[in-house]
Parts: structure tokens; C-alpha cells; sequence
């Protein structure tokens, strides 16, 4: 029997990807209050996603450990079985309003709903013919994986953008007149920290019949009034941005995700997201505790966001001084380019010698060439810990300039 092996080819492609150098690895980071324990000692997180260092609040705890002792831990049963519990309903109806729009699902990860809504919207009730999608979707270059799984998932016909480049969106639109189309973009690039030009893709959009579906993971809490994200802070609507699609385990601190928008389309995404229909529902005590994490990040009594952003303009300010080659970020995600994955990787670890978590992001997360430290900022970060991390940076040996992409 000729037959290819699947593990021979698994490993195959594994051993590529190491002589490469550019495996991963988990590695085991302990939480301590804001600081992380790798192999023993403590280092300060630049590399997060919970810019209001709302994790560890104590009204989060709270919420979840009251809610797990009334209710225990697991929901027992998908949403449209028995799972679905007043916590859940009563953190969908908060998102909603909090986002202007009419109705909110939720759903266990970003990844999950990006899934889910993707498939539903894409595919629901066509038609299949043999070798012709029933549907385009339209993406920008950097979007996150699982948008782009999304559509692949849908059996849409999928074509890309250069980035932020909503001409580029149009053009995509016009070569496939005939197919019902999606414009898929992140609101704020998880990578490059810079906001999608969301006005002009909404235009594009209304002028051509297209839906338009916004992942705001990295600028719901940010970004907006009541930190409602980069959608609500370009002015836009329902209208405009039909599906918003959110996650709750970046600056609110917990984890799941949402997507909100009309009623009608909000229910025919739970009649067809088989990512929520055949899921057991998130624990009710995790729903308890982000809905103390969206009064916090609504009403920002502590100032959060105010901090957050003197801690960007810290950061900004004192790399310009050093001649960093700085993105064009006003976002809490501030990249350094270094080039080749070896450059990124080595300064990765002269900063963890100096006391500092910072990843380095590889391809083909982002792309060749693109090899970048993916510094990211909270409003948990004092000055001085700003000022230690730009010192340490200083320190770094500069990545060749013709590296640099
Ligand atoms: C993190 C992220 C997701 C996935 O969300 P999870 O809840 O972590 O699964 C989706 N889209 C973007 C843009 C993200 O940054």
C-alpha cells in the first residue's frame, strides 16, 4: 500500500518549521498580581491584551466566586438546551446596550464567534453549486486568522485587500458583482495596533451592497465613548457596521466574545453558528464576572483609560527620543519592527534578562519579514516601569536597517 502517512506529513511539516526557527512553545507564566513568574522570577507583562488590568480586580473575583458558589461551575448544557442562564441574558442585553444595538449572543471565544457568525452569514440557505461559492468575503490583508478561517469555513470565495486600503476593499467587491458579499476587517489590527479606516470601508460598502462585519477585539474598552470601541469612535452605526463582533477576554479581563447587531440578524446567527448551537455555555460565574468588568470599563470611575492613555504617550514619546522605528499606533499595541525572526527573538530575551515579558512575533503570524516585538501597554503600568522598559530597549543592538520591512 502506497498510501501517504498524515503523521509522517504532521511531523515533516513540524521539523520544517523548527529548522526554521519558528516553533512555539507555551511556556508556564504564573500571575502575580500584575507580574508573571517565568522560571522563577518575576517579570513585568508588555505583552498582554488586558489593557485596563482589569484580570485581577477584585470585583471581577467577586462577581465570579458568588456567582460559582450559588450556581457552580459548569453550565452543564449548550445555550438552547438548559445552559443558558439569567447571568448570560443579563450580560447579552448589557453588551447590547452598550454597544447601541439591539441584541447581543454570546459565545465561548473570539475564535468561536468569528466562526459561528462567519458561517451563518455566509452560508445559511444558499444554494450550493459545484464548484461555484455561493458568497464572497472580502478581507484585509492583516485580519486575524480566524477570520480568515471563517470565511474559508463558509466556502466563500475569499479575496484580500492591501492593508486599510478600502479602494483596494472596492475593487475586491467589483471583480465578483454577481456573488452577495461580506467586507470582514478587525477594528483595531491585533499586530499593528493601528485602527482600520472604517468611515471609507462603510462607504464602500453602502455603495456596493456589501455587509460589513467589524472583530473589534483590541478596541472595544479602548477606544470610544464608554469605551464602546473604534466602531461607536468613527461615529458609526448598526447602519453602517450591520455586525460587530467583540471579545470579552482582552480589556474587560475575563473570556468569551459576542456579536451584536440587529435582532433579526442576531437570530438567525443563533439559528446557524454551529459554534453556538453546539457548545456548552460559558460558566455563568465567568458572565457574572465580566458584567462587574463592563461597569467597570463603562463608567471608568477609576480612570483607566485616562492612564491607559498617558502610558501610550509615555511610551511614544520616549521611543521617539531613542530613534525607535516606531508604527503608526495610537492604540495600546505598540510593535518594534526588527526584521528577521533571529532579531526579534534575541531581543526577546535580552529584555527578559532585564526583567521584562515581551513577545516576539514571528511569521507567519504576521507576514515574511515582518518579525516584530509586539510591546503592549496597561493601565496597570507605572511610569517608571514605562521608563525601565525604554532603557532596556536602548540597550537592544539595532536590527540591521535593510532587515527591517
Ligand atoms: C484575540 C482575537 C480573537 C480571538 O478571541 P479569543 O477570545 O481569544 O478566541 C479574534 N479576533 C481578534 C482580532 C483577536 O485579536
Amino acid at each position: 500500500m502506497n498510501r501517504p502517512d498524515l503523521l509522517a506529513r504532521l511531523e515533516s511539516a513540524r521539523a520544517a518549521r523548527e529548522q526554521a526557527g519558528l516553533l512555539r512553545r507555551a511556556r508556564v507564566c504564573d500571575a502575580l498580581g500584575a507580574r508573571r513568574i517565568v522560571r522563577g522570577r518575576a517579570l513585568v507583562d508588555f505583552c498582554g491584551n488586558d489593557y485596563l488590568g482589569l484580570a485581577g480586580h477584585r470585583d471581577l473575583v467577586a462577581a465570579l466566586s458568588r456567582t460559582a458558589a450559588a450556581e457552580g461551575v459548569g453550565t452543564g448544557a449548550a445555550h438552547l438546551v438548559s445552559g443558558h442562564r439569567d447571568e448570560h441574558a443579563a450580560l447579552e442585553e448589557e453588551l447590547a446596550e452598550w454597544t447601541g444595538r439591539e441584541r447581543a449572543l454570546l459565545f465561548s471565544t473570539g475564535v468561536m464567534a468569528n466562526l459561528g457568525a462567519m458561517q451563518a452569514l455566509l452560508g445559511a440557505g444558499a444554494m450550493p453549486v459545484p464548484g461555484r461559492a455561493s458568497a464572497l468575503c472580502v478581507q484585509d490583508r492583516l485580519n486575524h486568522a480566524s477570520l480568515i478561517d471563517g470565511a474559508q469555513l463558509a466556502g466563500a470565495e475569499l479575496r484580500r485587500y492591501p492593508h486599510a486600503d478600502a479602494e483596494g476593499a472596492a475593487r475586491q467587491l467589483d471583480a465578483r458583482s454577481e456573488l452577495p458579499a461580506m467586507v470582514a476587517t478587525d477594528g483595531v489590527f491585533s499586530m499593528d495596533g493601528d485602527v482600520a479606516p472604517l468611515p471609507a470601508l462603510a462607504a464602500v460598502c453602502r455603495a456596493r451592497g456589501a455587509l460589513l462585519y467589524v472583530d473589534d477585539a483590541h478596541g472595544l474598552g479602548v477606544l470610544g465613548a464608554q469605551g464602546a470601541g473604534s466602531v461607536s469612535a468613527a461615529g458609526l452605526g448598526t447602519a453602517d457596521v450591520p455586525v460587530l463582533m467583540g471579545t470579552l477576554g482582552k480589556a474587560l479581563g475575563c473570556a468569551g466574545a459576542f456579536i451584536a447587531g440587529d435582532a433579526a440578524v442576531i437570530e438567525g446567527i443563533a439559528q446557524f453558528a454551529r459554534t453556538y448551537v453546539y457548545t456548552t455555555a460559558m460558566p455563568a460565574a465567568l458572565a457574572a464576572a465580566t458584567r462587574a468588568a463592563l461597569r467597570l470599563v463603562r463608567f471608568d470611575r477609576e480612570g483607566r483609560r485616562e492612564k491607559l492613555a498617558a502610558n501610550i504617550a509615555r511610551f511614544r514619546t520616549g521611543a521617539a527620543h531613542l530613534g525607535l522605528p516606531l508604527m503608526p499606533s495610537a492604540t495600546p499595541i505598540q510593535p518594534l519592527p526588527m526584521g528577521t525572526a533571529t532579531a526579534a527573538v534575541a531581543a526577546a530575551a535580552a529584555l527578559e534578562d532585564a526583567g521584562f515579558l515581551v513577545v516576539a512575533i514571528r511569521p507567519p503570524t504576521v507576514p515574511q519579514g515582518g518579525a516584530r516585538l509586539r510591546i503592549t501597554l496597561s493601565a496597570q503600568h507605572t511610569p517608571d516601569r514605562i521608563d525601565a522598559l525604554l532603557d532596556a530597549l536602548a540597550r537592544l543592538p539595532r536590527p540591521a536597517e535593510s532587515a527591517v520591512v
